[in-house]
């Protein structure tokens, strides 16, 4: 494993939250061409995956992580993450009825958007 890439992954591991391209340039001091690459072979190797928490940049988070939801603030831009399992036994039984009219979910995304404690 070529070194960028594991320090990459690490960088993406170790944050409590989803990060960017900058948030990662930010602790590493490579080219955006580099992060880049690395980041396509980590979603291809399975390691990462992508979040779409904010319109027009991607954040990026462990695939290991067990399956959340994000929290954004659209002041200060903060995420953060929660566990939802009271939604998720509603999304159980949705996803049942999905079935009954032959749809196969396959995953679900939902994001909230709002104001942090030091934003409001
Ligand atoms: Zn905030
Ligand atoms: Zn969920």
């Amino acid at each position: 494993v070529a070194k960028n890439e594991k320090l990459v992954l690490q960088i993406i591991e170790k944050a409590e939250r989803p990060v960017s391209v900058s948030d990662i340039r930010a602790d590493l001091a490579v080219n955006k061409t580099t992060v880049y690459r690395n980041i396509e072979k980590l979603l291809l190797q399975n390691k990462i995956k992508e979040v779409n928490i904010l319109p027009h940049i991607t954040h990026y988070e462990s695939a290991d992580l067990p399956h959340h939801h994000h929290l954004t603030c659209r002041d200060c831009g903060e995420v953060r993450e929660i566990e939802t399992r009271e939604l998720e036994d509603s999304m159980q039984k949705l996803e049942k009825k999905m079935m009954r009219i032959g749809f196969a979910v396959e995953q679900h995304n939902l994001e909230f958007y709002g104001l942090c404690q030091d934003c409001h």
